[in-house]
């Protein structure tokens, strides 16, 4: 539906978005994730036809961008970071004017109105000002308008920042219900935002794509990072005796637990799951093992591995900047 191939911006010295290359199919919901700054925005701008590219090629189900900028935009929705919404207009008013300026036929106008408002649950408010609504509101006539002339793709910028937590929760079932009859596209900086609402993850940092896969493959793509944790009811001599050369563990550490416990992270050698070893040893033992479990890494730990290179190298780039200054 969308291919981005080896796109890169430049802002006078400074590369915003380096080389990416990635593809975006039909009917699912993908999130971008990446820290402040790392091109989100920029990305966004340009797949929408907003922004010019300094090098690379955009399609849009087969229309490239800047080639065929009209036939690419009508099937793509966009809800920028900052939505262009005219304040002194109410709703309708302003769904209608976009309407206008979308070129949809006339004798549409009014089913797309019913149809969108309803999606967006804006009927309440349709005669209100929208100085007068709450930025929930807003997003929602940010997320209606980008809907209007029935576009392929919605694409979302960061669309639940400054939400309180309530619209928060309701911003995003209403993109997982568009993701039924849509493939979406939405940018955070959050997580679990994306974790939640997404099939499809790409993580970028610094301009750079470092990661594109499901929430799960990246989740296993980090199995390296496996500890084991336990607990034992003795003493630290105690425990220590009892794992004395165990076979396949590559590091221990040790901690004192509640009321006389031991704690103990194990870091297994590679490939290898020394649980059950573990039970057995403590079986045969005067200590009780009264915990064992597999730390499983967390999508957090793929995506601070994967950017935290990034972080370094841009902070030693501040600070030769800083030096230089
Ligand atoms: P994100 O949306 O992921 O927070 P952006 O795409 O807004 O990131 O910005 C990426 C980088 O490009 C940042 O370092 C930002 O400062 C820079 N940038 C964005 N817009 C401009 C601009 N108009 N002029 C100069 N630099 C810009
Ligand atoms: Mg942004």
């Amino acid at each position: 539906m969308i291919e981005v191939s080896h796109l890169t911006k430049r802002y006078g010295g400074h590369t915003a978005v380096s080389d990416l290359s990635f593809t975006i199919e039909k009917g699912r919901i993908y999130g971008f994730l990446g820290p402040n700054g790392a091109g989100k925005s920029t990305t966004m701008n340009i797949i929408t036809g907003c922004l010019g590219a300094t090098e690379g090629e955009v399609r849009i189900d087969g229309h490239d961008i800047f080639e065929e900028p009209m036939a690419a935009k009508r099937k793509i929705g966009y809800l920028p970071e900052l939505p262009p919404l005219y304040t002194e207009m109410t709703t309708e008013e302003y769904l209608r004017f976009v309407l206008q300026a979308k070129g949809v036929r006339r004798s549409e106008w009014g089913s797309q109105l019913r149809g969108v408002m309803e999606k967006t649950k804006l009927f309440d408010v349709s005669g209100r000002l929208i100085s007068s609504l709450s930025k929930g509101y807003r997003q929602r006539v940010g997320i209606a308008q980008a809907l209007l002339g029935n576009p392929e793709v919605i694409i979302l910028d960061e669309p639940t920042v400054g939400l309180d937590p309530a619209q928060i929760i309701e911003i995003r079932e209403m993109i997982r219900a568009l993701g039924r009859e849509h493939t979406v596209v939405l940018s955070s900086h959050i997580l679990s935002e994306v974790q939640a609402v997404c099939d499809h993850i790409m993580i970028i940092a610094h301009g750079k794509l470092v990661a594109s896969d499901t929430a799960e493959n990246l989740t296993n793509l980090l199995s390296s990072g496996m500890t084991v944790e336990l607990e034992a009811k003795g003493s630290e001599d105690e425990t220590r005796a009892v794992l004395d050369g165990l076979d396949g563990v590559a590091g221990a550490a040790y901690a004192p637990g509640e009321e006389g416990t031991t704690r103990v992270t194990l870091t297994p050698a590679e490939g290898v799951d020394p649980r059950e070893a573990i039970f057995q040893r403590f079986a045969t033992s005067d200590v009780p093992l009264i915990e064992l479990r597999k730390d499983k890494a967390t999508l957090e730990d793929v995506f601070l591995e994967l950017t935290q290179g990034e972080q370094d190298a841009a902070a030693a780039e501040a600070k030769e900047e800083a030096k230089g200054a």
